[in-house]
C-alpha cells in the first residue's frame, strides 16, 4: 500500500490531475465538432475542472502561509506541516506538533480537533493510572 504523502503535495497533485482531466474532456469534444452543441457541452465540462484546479492552486497558496516549517527528525530536512499532523515532504515520516501524541500510533484523525483532544485525554488518563 502506498503511504499517504504530505498534504500540500497531495492537494497540488489533485489540482494537476484535474487540469489533465479537463483537457482530456475538451479533447473529446473535437470528435463531435460536426455537432456544435455536443462540442460545446464537452468544452464546458472540460473547463470546470480546470477552473477548479486554479481555485485549488490559489487556496494552496493561501494555506501554505499557515504552515509550520519543521526539521524532520528522520531525514533532517526541512518540511512544511499543515494542520496538527502531517507527513514529511521528503521521507513521508509522520510528524506531529503535539508532543503528547509523539510516539503514539499515527492517524490523520488527529487533525480533527475533538478527536485529537479525546486521544490526548485518554493518554493522560493512562499515564495517571500508571502512577
Ligand atoms: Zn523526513
Amino acid at each position: 500500500m502506498r503511504k499517504p504523502g504530505n498534504k500540500i503535495l497531495r492537494i497540488r497533485g489533485w489540482a494537476l490531475a484535474m487540469i489533465f482531466i479537463g483537457m482530456a474532456v475538451m479533447y473529446l469534444g473535437v470528435f463531435f465538432r460536426e455537432i456544435p452543441w455536443v462540442m460545446l457541452i464537452f468544452l464546458i465540462l472540460g473547463i470546470i475542472p480546470i477552473l477548479l484546479s486554479f481555485v485549488i492552486y490559489f487556496w494552496v497558496g493561501m494555506i501554505s502561509a499557515r504552515t509550520v516549517t519543521v526539521q524532520c527528525p528522520n531525514c533532517e530536512r526541512h518540511t512544511k506541516i499543515l494542520g496538527r499532523v502531517d507527513y514529511c515532504q521528503h521521507c513521508k515520516e509522520p510528524l506531529t506538533l503535539d508532543q503528547e501524541l509523539e510516539g503514539e500510533e499515527f492517524t490523520v484523525d488527529y487533525n480533527v480537533k475533538h478527536r485529537r483532544e479525546k486521544k490526548i485525554a485518554e493518554l493522560r488518563e493512562q499515564r495517571n493510572s500508571k502512577d
